[in-house]
């Protein structure tokens, strides 16, 4: 085994490890929670040696560096994940790899993913990304949508042909009333979820967590974690 391999395999039974103890300690069942590896600013080859590993499920942030390692690694069942702030104009180069957006926040960006998902003639999951410090009107610093926007939100993808309202994400806030409390942040996020269910009862995927705080999210109820960091180790600083 390369010594990249052992290193991914022993971070990774890390990782898998920590959502396990939090599973238990939540009383959940350790099959609730999945985990999605961020792969950005990581080769191809990574992401092959994670899918040698059993990763099924990899995230990245920006279209020109995904696009690229997605068509590298498309001899690979993999299931792709988009997280990052996404152009409109970006949309129809999403769809080409993209089974999850988990970043929409916009009916403009839903109406664009509608658009190339019909072009395509297949169907993409989207998740609405939540912003817990977004004043109501407003987007988040990091993209999301204010709470009091997401019905109106999911009920615009709900109705676009070729997208399906999956659920929502979070990005836990650096600023506002739940700056560093990612543990109320979570629940928070958990209350929007139940009331989108209560329209939506497919809407069940609930994307919180990441490297420093994935604990607080299986928690609350996370159904996804999303973990960079802690499986290929500290990024290089982008520009
Ligand atoms: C980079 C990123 C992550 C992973 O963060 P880590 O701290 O590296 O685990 C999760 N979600 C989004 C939206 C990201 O951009």
């Amino acid at each position: 085994m390369s010594d990249r391999k052992a290193e991914l395999a022993r971070n990774l039974d890390a990782v898998r490890g920590r959502i396990a103890a939090a599973c238990e300690a939540a009383g959940r069942d350790h099959g609730e929670v999945h985990l999605v590896v961020v792969t950005k600013t990581y080769p191809a080859e990574d992401v092959r040696t994670l899918h040698e590993l059993g990763v099924r499920d990899v995230a990245e942030n920006r279209d020109q560096e995904a696009g690229p390692k997605a068509a590298a690694c498309a001899d690979l069942s993999l299931n792709w994940h988009f997280v990052g702030q996404l152009q409109t104009n970006k949309a129809r180069s999403v769809l080409g790899y993209a089974d999850e957006v988990q970043s929409v926040d916009r009916p403009r960006l839903a109406a664009a993913l509608s658009a190339a998902a019909v072009r395509r003639g297949r169907d993409v999951g989207c998740l609405i990304q939540v912003a817990l410090d977004a004043e109501s009107g407003e987007r988040g610093a990091r993209g999301g949508v204010a709470p009091g926007a997401v019905g109106e939100l999911a009920d615009a993808v709900a109705g676009s042909e070729g997208l399906r309202l999956d659920g929502l994400m979070t990005v836990a806030p650096l600023a506002g009333p739940y700056a560093g409390r990612q543990r109320a942040a979570f629940e928070r996020l958990m209350e929007i979820s139940s009331r989108l269910r209560a329209d939506h009862p497919a809407a069940t995927m609930v994307s919180a967590g990441m490297s420093a705080d994935l604990e607080e999210a299986v928690q609350a109820g996370a159904t996804h974690v999303r973990v960079g960091t802690a499986v290929l180790g500290d990024r290089p600083r982008l520009g």
